[in-house]
């Protein structure tokens, strides 16, 4: 039973998740809960993680955190999208944008529109509807319009540097009376009958106890894997890709506001613009390609010098079964793995803590609230494992083993029939609770070359030249929007209160 002043709360571990988590308790948790965070320099974190997705504006206005504050903390710049260069054919590429792709009509999602429009002979490229997408291409970037106009404003994410992030996070959740401890947790206390983990020993013959623990140890799961016993289900077979080779490299002239994920071999490389380095790593299957090639193939294909010696990480794709199982809870690397093709576990940290601070007991009874993280937190990953399985099975790269052998793999029902559903005649529905948006499903099934049978009938409602027009206004719309805006560069200039930002040699 905890203290009737709140809970004693210990986060194992300083990484991205521990921070993150440390800063949103202290922020939120007013009942006198004590927060303390325990992490060991000598181990590190896993030093990557640098894209984010839309909801980040969401924990940092949470926190109450300035953008300005956190660009110049973070070294962040904007990011608009992924591009997937080479995922459809060796030379094409789409871009996975944020916000809406068009503007459908009634009931008629714009998809269908542009379907029937594409069938007819006169659509553009389906990307050329989307003003994130527009706007990235051309490497520009606007904040929100003061007036509401008829062009949707840029829906924005960050590349962050993940060491200042943390940092930052520190600096931040310290300030509001969270105690770090530094040390390695050498062993983990249980109290016999129930497994509830009642203290962590640290070296130096320290204990830390406390009524809740969350697990952010990375992937060795210190608490929740290792400890509590709880199970990793291994989704490799659907998901290969077991390593990835990480450096940084000096930034290129383009300071692009979107990410690139770009298809190789046996893998992917990703590129993350920061204002003072570009970060790039390539993602592949151990069981295709070996590590010398892997590194061969990233440094061929920087857009800059390396800075510093590759660095190797190892990962296998899956889920802890529960993500609380006693008074544990995991966050981050400790609750899983989905590689970052979408960026989304930096994501998934923010949701778990939002979760955990919504069902978080006054009192150390969590039985309810358990069962209803682990409901909830079990949905959410395996919809994101779905989007993520799509660009593997709908890849282009005919001919190239490790891509045949994606493109024939056995999926999850639950895949399968959003695929077959989308076959028939261009639909999709979000399922309850699903991170990702229909506008971002058919993004990535359009630019994969996914071809439905036909179009819904709703398209047809409208006359040919009718549509013609309106998707030739879109188009001239959104361009003409983007040129008017100011480039990512001397956006993030002006944010800094800089006027202007230096281009690389
Ligand atoms: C190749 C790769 C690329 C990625 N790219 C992205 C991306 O673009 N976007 C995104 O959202 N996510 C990305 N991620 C995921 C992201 O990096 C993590 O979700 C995020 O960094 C959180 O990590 P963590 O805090 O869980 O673990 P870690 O950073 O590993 O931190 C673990 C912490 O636990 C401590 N610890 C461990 N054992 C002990 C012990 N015995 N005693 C004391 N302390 C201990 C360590 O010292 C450290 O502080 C990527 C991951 C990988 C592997």
């Amino acid at each position: 039973m905890g203290d009737p002043g709140g809970l004693d709360i210990v986060i194992a571990g300083g990484g991205t998740a521990g921070w993150m988590a440390a800063a949103a308790l202290a922020r939120f948790l007013e009942d006198g809960s004590r927060i303390t965070l325990v992490e060991s320099e000598a181990i590190g974190t896993v030093g990557v993680g640098e894209a984010t997705i839309p909801q980040i504006h969401n924990f940092l206005a949470a926190l109450g955190i300035a953008q300005a504050e956190f660009l110049a903390a973070t070294n962040a710049t904007f990011k608009l999208g992924i591009e997937f260069g080479g995922w459809r054919a060796p030379d094409h590429s789409y871009i996975h944008a944020f916000g809406a792709t068009g503007r459908g009509s009634g009931l008629i999602p714009f998809r269908q529109l542009w379907l029937r429009g594409r069938a007819e002979g006169f659509a553009d490229d389906f990307g050329a509807y989307s003003p994130n997408g527009v706007a990235a291409l051309a490497g520009r970037m606007a904040p929100p319009s003061p007036q509401p106009t008829s062009i949707p404003d840029l829906v924005t994410a960050f590349h962050l540097d993940a060491s200042l992030f943390a940092a930052f996070l520190r600096n931040y959740a310290e300030a509001r009376g969270v105690r770090r401890e530094e040390g390695r947790i050498v062993n983990v206390e249980q109290h016999g009958p129930s497994g509830s983990v009642t203290a962590l020993q640290l070296e130096g013959e320290r204990r830390v106890a406390g009524d809740l623990f969350i697990d952010c140890t990375g992937f060795r799961s210190l608490l929740l894997g290792e400890t509590c016993g709880v199970p990793f289900e291994d989704w490799s077979h659907w998901l290969p890709n077991d390593r990835a080779i990480a450096v940084p490299c000096a930034s290129s002239a383009a300071f692009r506001p979107y990410t690139q994920s770009l298809a190789r071999k046996a893998g992917w490389q990703w590129r993350i613009p920061l204002q003072h380095r570009t970060g790039n790593g390539h993602v592949y299957c151990s069981g295709a390609i070996g590590d010398d090639e892997a590194a061969d193939i990233l440094l061929a294909n920087l857009d800059g010098a390396a800075l510093g010696e590759p660095r190797p990480l190892r990962f296998k794709a899956g889920r802890r079964a529960q993500a609380w199982s006693g008074n544990v809870v995991a966050l981050g690397l400790a609750a899983g793995f989905m590689e970052p093709l979408e960026s989304t576990s930096i994501h998934l940290v923010q949701s778990g803590i939002a979760r955990l601070l919504e069902l978080l007991p006054r009192e150390a009874e969590f039985a309810a609230a358990r069962a209803t993280f682990n409901r909830v937190t079990a949905l959410e990953w395996t919809q994101i494992r779905d989007f993520l399985i799509l660009h593997y099975k709908a890849n282009g790269r005919v001919g190239e083993p490790y891509w045949d052998q994606l493109r024939a793999m056995p999926i999850p029902d639950s895949l399968a029939s959003k695929i077959a559903l989308f076959e028939e005649a261009g639909a999709i529905v979000r399922d309850e609770g699903e991170l990702f948006t229909e506008e971002g499903w058919g993004q990535v099934m359009i630019g994969q070359g996914l071809e439905p049978r036909s179009w819904s009938p709703l398209a047809d409602t409208i006359p040919s030249g009718e549509l013609r027009d309106y998707l030739a206004t879109l188009v001239h719309a959104y361009r003409r929007k983007a040129a008017a805006m100011p480039s990512h560069r001397e956006h993030v200039a002006s944010l800094l209160g800089l006027s202007s930002m230096k281009e690389p040699a």
